[in-house]
């Protein structure tokens, strides 16, 4: 099977470069994809939390965030090849959109936090189109935001808002959109930017 069920979510059986690169087939296709990279305690919560899990099932694909994943997909007598957490696979994505000129949304994290880290975008990944930015702490239920997003046209949004507020807002979202990878990275702007 491509998938490792590990107590009910569906982890993708993929290297980090395999599914990089499934991800920029999508990009080239103008695939509409929700991507979401979960560790331990985002199994445990989606045990505990219904509406969390229907946004899970929502997902077009779930990576093995962290070590704690791909132990116990050995423990169930299944394995996947590696972890494929959210930090690596902003980094492999920014190096692959500076060669193809690729449009990316930034969105959460502080606004020092985020504007340092388009800065350094800018710098270091100077093909990038940053397509737009947003800090994390929005009004949810202004329509603004995601109208914005759909006028960018961005091929990557990159959704730095921690978990659970990442997949939430994705999943709540997503059926707004008509393209664009949109990939939940927790804390990855402050790493990057830190
Ligand atoms: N964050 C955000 N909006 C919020 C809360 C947090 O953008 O309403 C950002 C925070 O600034 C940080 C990232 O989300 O960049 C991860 O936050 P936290 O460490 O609280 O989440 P976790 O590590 O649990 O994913």
């Amino acid at each position: 099977s491509k998938f490792v069920h590990i107590l009910g979510v569906p982890f993708i059986k993929a290297t980090r470069r395999e599914f990089i690169e499934k991800l920029q087939q999508r990009i080239a296709q103008n695939d509409k994809t929700f991507v979401v990279t979960a560790n331990p305690e985002i199994v445990m919560h989606s045990l505990q939390d219904p509406a969390y899990k229907k946004i899970l099932d929502k997902a077009n694909y779930i990576t093995a965030d962290g070590i704690g994943i791909v132990k116990a997909a050995g423990l169930i007598g299944d394995s996947l090849p590696e972890r494929v957490s959210g930090y690596d696979m902003m980094l492999d994505l920014l190096v692959l959109a500076n060669e193809k000129h690729q449009r990316i949304f930034f969105l959460g994290a502080a606004e020092p936090v985020l504007q340092e880290t388009v800065r350094l975008v800018k710098e270091r990944y100077p093909n990038v189109i940053v397509a737009g930015q947003q800090n994390g702490f929005f009004d949810w239920e202004d329509p603004e935001l995601p109208q914005r997003i759909r006028q960018s046209q961005a091929d990557l949004v990159f959704v730095a808002l921690g978990f659970p507020r990442q997949e939430l807002w994705i999943g709540g979202n997503i059926d707004k959109f008509d393209k664009g990878v949109f990939i939940g990275i927790g804390g990855s702007f402050d790493v990057f930017s830190g």
